[in-house]
């Protein structure tokens, strides 16, 4: 029996962590390898991955990866997977999925057979993979389309269907129009915004908003996009230099994603209007502009320093205007809110989605341009991916409208193998899936920081400060306990305790920040104990800070 089977390891139901297995005749072939963001209910958690249980004892099967773009939730799970299934399968993705995917692996110094997806097909095992074109916000991204001798899947990631791109490169409809005709057994369809009714707007009509909002800015203007999206970087960078700006990139992000895509010619800056951080305290405000990370409000990201007046060269004055040309991810609204708030006080004019919609549009299809595609490609069955349920339902509906009658519109959950033979799709099998949790500072490696946990409590004991905090004022409400082991004998060190205890009085008084932010009110108070402890002993106890809402 020469069956396909697809089983999506992430990707429905969930929006991110997106993860495709192929299998047939024993060969496996991996479409992307995304992280997650975590709920707020997940304390701690940094990123999600996908379950890849399913694969560990068929790792000699796999064959070959394809990344469809450089999103993280397509691509930044290759460091916490890879060396779980080796890496001695080629990695295929168009320049840029691979510029932004080969900086990923550097952090941790894990190396991968990356290789440029050529216009013609490949040939992995018994699959051919076709790529086309397609537009979304990130530039070169892919759609596939993957063969075995009997069937075709259309793998029809995240997109929109722009006609006016930044770059130039519509999607490829002739290619769409001719698998259209050759005929597709299955397609998978982006549903993320299956509830839109209108056309998407096009990523190029963000030079006017620009030209709009930076035209009058008596001060400095601070961009903050997501920042993979190099095209929103690009008209950023235009207009600001159009109106006689030297532009800065401030941000770890930012300046590598704008690094790597200059590097490939994706970007083209102006160099002469391009100064480094350090020199912005000598240009006029009214002569910068600063493109900088953060415009999902992550704690310690640059944007929320400058807000709060961390940054050791970006301040935000009430002449400058902040403008996040981004959209809050599903989860981060607080903290995005909670930065606008900040930079708010600062009486710096700040523009964001809500009182201007026109700083932001969505990468993802509206109802419309999905049943285009459908139509273009006619497949026999269409399978919604990238949405949550309501996503898929919604997606469903105009399914139906084009003719496609239910039994030909399968909505999945993850784990969900589709087997497919002879044309014929059956969904009634499905592999158990966990959530993967990854616990770990920022984007720090998660094996260092626990080492290096570790390492401080053996050699130095450790402290931990229980701070009881009322929600409403974020004050501290009764006493202070300072708990130690193997640190110092705590009785003879009543003076050192006391010390600890303003240290943090002191340190929870300062905190200008978002309230219920307990991550980083703690962060901030194991830092300022850990130095009292440095300058007082020369010791370095592994400092904890438990905070209890009272
Ligand atoms: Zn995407």
């Amino acid at each position: 029996m020469k069956q396909l089977n697809l089983i999506p390891l992430g990707g429905i139901g969930n929006v991110t962590k997106n993860m495709y297995l192929y299998e047939y005749e024993g060969s496996i072939l991996i479409v992307d390898c995304g992280i997650g963001f975590p709920d707020p209910s997940m304390l701690g958690v940094d990123l999600l991955i996908p379950d890849i249980t399913y694969l560990k004892d068929k790792l000699s099967q796999i064959v070959g990866m394809v990344l469809t773009h450089g999103h993280d939730d397509h691509i930044a799970g290759l460091p916490y997977i890879l060396p779980q299934l080796g890496t001695k399968f080629p990695i295929y993705g168009s320049p840029l999925t691979l510029g932004f995917a080969k900086d990923r692996l550097k952090e941790y110094g894990i190396q991968a057979d990356f290789q440029n997806l050529p216009q013609k097909p490949i040939k992995l095992g018994p699959f051919t993979i076709d790529n086309l074109f397609m537009t979304h916000s990130v530039p070169d991204a892919r759609h596939l389309i993957i063969q075995t001798p009997e069937t075709t899947v259309y793998h029809g990631t995240d997109f929109k269907l722009d006609l006016n791109p930044v770059d130039g490169r519509r999607p490829d409809f002739l290619k769409i129009g001719a698998w259209g005709n050759r005929g597709i057994d299955v397609m998978l369809c982006d549903a993320l915004n299956s509830e839109q009714v209108n056309y998407s707007l096009s990523e190029s009509t963000l030079t006017d908003m620009f030209e709009r909002e930076i035209r009058h800015v008596p001060g400095k203007v601070i961009i903050t996009v997501m920042s993979s999206n190099i095209h929103r970087v690009q008209q950023a960078v235009d207009v600001a230099v159009g109106h006689n700006r030297k532009v800065a990139f401030v941000g770890r992000s930012v300046e590598s994603n704008v690094r790597t895509a200059q590097d490939l010619g994706l970007l083209k800056l102006p160099t002469k209007h391009i100064v480094n951080i350090r020199a912005i305290n000598k240009i006029n405000p009214k002569n910068l502009c600063v493109i900088i990370a953060g415009s999902q409000g992550q704690t310690g990201s640059s944007l929320t320093r400058a807000a709060s007046g961390e940054h050791k060269f970006v301040t935000i004055n009430p002449e400058d205007k902040v403008i996040f040309a981004s959209e809050a991810i599903p989860g981060n609204e607080q903290n995005v809110y909670a930065t606008i708030d900040t930079l708010s006080r600062t009486g710096a004019d700040v523009t964001y989605s809500d009182i201007d919609e026109s700083v932001h549009v969505s990468g993802h299809s509206s109802s419309i341009e999905m049943k285009l595609l459908m139509s273009m490609l006619q497949p026999k069955h269409v399978i919604p991916i990238g949405g949550t349920y309501h996503h898929m339902i919604e997606f469903r509906r105009h399914a139906r409208s084009l003719g496609f009658p239910d039994k030909h519109i399968h909505l999945l959950e993850n784990g969900q193998v589709v087997e497919i033979d002879q044309g014929k799709v059956s969904t009634s099998k499905t592999i158990e899936l966990k959530n993967i949790m990854v616990d770990g500072l920022g984007v720090g490696d998660v094996g260092n920081v626990v080492l290096r946990d570790r390492q401080q409590m053996k050699s130095d004991g450790m402290v931990a400060i229980v701070v009881p905090i009322e929600v409403q004022t974020g004050k501290i409400i009764g006493d202070i306990e300072v708990i130690s082991r193997g640190f110092v004998y705590m009785r003879d060190a009543q003076d050192l305790i006391d010390q600890i205890k303003q240290a943090t009085k002191d340190t929870v008084k300062s905190h200008q920040g978002i309230v219920t932010d307990w991550q980083d009110l703690r962060r901030r108070i194991e830092k300022t104990v850990l130095s009292l402890i440095v300058n007082q002993l020369n010791r370095q106890p592994l400092v904890m800070t438990v905070i209890i809402e009272v």
